[in-house]
């Protein structure tokens, strides 16, 4: 195997890969104060920034591979670098390098994952509809109101293929005349993307659009944020455009619109975990609250870190992928947060948090102390 040199010039590379926002950082730390990593162990993306202004920016280690994309950073720093986009670039020239840490080496078997089956999991892609066998869920044809974009966790993942048939039920006693793609889906590529992969994120994205073209695809509905952040922002880069609602949303207008009634009483103390890409990413904070609201009974608190300033779950920037030692996981410090105020339930919207607080929720023992649920699973409930 080559030897590669512990740093390698590669400003010009960084500039290429679309980081070079770099230049106007004045060190002056905000980055890391907010940063949720230095909750757990000691990490600078205020030292990775200035080394990558001199382009000698070690990409062997782990550190280019820590940051989740939370957004906290970009929101606190006082000259716009763009400190996400710096680190995604860093990865690009490791991804292109093939160069990996024994920790991140998960993330390229959900590579080879992706350009053979179209998901990050191994799933088999024939098998993508297999959650909603039984369930009446039709193939989307453009007669209908919504295509309902499933994403590859909720097709594929044992604990989330519950939250897309507690979807499927909601929007069929709403009387939503929507389909699915079945086997025709790909992953968004949202995260592949974060990882460095951009051909990987663009074969996808590609896919994608040609399908929702061919099939004359107008309005999706998605349960993933990852979904929804990279069809709002990202696909238009390839001239197009698709109305796309989050499915807390779109149940929200379900309900105003009165087609979908909730009863009896729930009962039960929630908070509510905001995901940094419904969140920080696209600024939804209201509707998955409002939606809660609704829910009859149920008591709605807030955790210390909620809103602009929620903590992250851990598992953005393709690091729901990789390996995170057990007293650095931040998911561990939300649910002790939840459980702190008195929650019985914490409550999101998002695959990676589900997964992470699942996994929290095992590593701390918490199986009497909180419930991890979906919106929508506590919705369906309600029904
Ligand atoms: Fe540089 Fe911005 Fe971080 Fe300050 S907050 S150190 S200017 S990247």
């Amino acid at each position: 195997m080559e030897t590669v040199a512990p740093f390698i010039e590669v400003i010009d590379e960084i500039k290429e890969a679309g980081g070079d926002a770099f230049r106007f950082c004045f060190q002056c730390g905000l980055c890391d104060s907010v940063c949720p990593w230095n909750r757990v162990r000691q990490f600078s993306i205020r030292k990775i920034i200035r080394e990558a202004t001199f382009g000698l920016t070690e990409i062997e280690g782990e550190d280019i591979w820590r940051c989740t994309t939370c957004g906290r950073c970009p929101e606190h720093c006082p000259r716009g670098v763009k400190q996400i986009e710096v680190g995604v670039s860093l990865r690009r020239v490791a991804s292109d390098y093939d160069i990996f840490p024994a920790s991140v080496r998960s993330a390229r078997t959900a590579r080879a994952s992706l350009i053979s089956e179209g998901n990050p999991l191994q799933g088999d892609r024939g098998k993508r509809a297999d959650w909603a066998k039984d369930l009446s869920v039709k193939p989307f044809t453009a007669d209908m109101e919504v295509l309902y974009f499933v994403g590859c966790y909720f097709s594929y993942d044992p604990r989330m293929k519950k939250v897309a048939a507690a979807t499927a039920n909601i929007l069929n006693k709403a009387g939503v005349n929507f389909g699915i793609l079945g086997d025709e889906e790909s992953c968004c590529g949202e995260s592949i993307r974060k990882t460095g992969s951009e051909e990987v994120f663009k074969n996808l994205a590609k896919e994608n659009i040609k399908t929702f073209i061919d099939k004359g695809v107008k309005k999706i509905i998605v349960s993933s944020p990852h979904c929804y952040h990279t069809f709002k922002n990202e696909y238009p880069e390839f001239m197009v455009h698709f109305e796309v609602v989050h499915m807390t949303q779109y149940i929200l207008e379900l309900i105003n619109d009165e087609r979908l009634d909730l009863k009896g009483d729930f009962s039960k103390t929630v908070t509510y975990h905001d995901p940094c890409y419904l969140g920080r990413h696209n600024n939804i904070y209201d509707e998955p609250r409002d939606l809660l609201k609704k829910i009859p009974g149920l008591d709605l608190i807030e955790m210390a870190d909620h809103g602009k300033d929620s903590l992250c779950c851990g598992g953005g920037g393709g690091r729901i992928w990789m390996d995170t030692p057990k007293e650095e996981r931040f998911s561990d410090i939300r649910l002790k947060q939840a459980s702190e105020i008195g929650a019985k339930i914490l409550a999101t919207s998002c695959p990676y948090c589900i997964t992470n607080f699942e996994e929290s929720r095992l590593n701390l023992e918490y199986d009497d102390v909180l419930e991890i649920k979906d919106i929508t699973e506590i919705v369906n409930e309600m029904l």
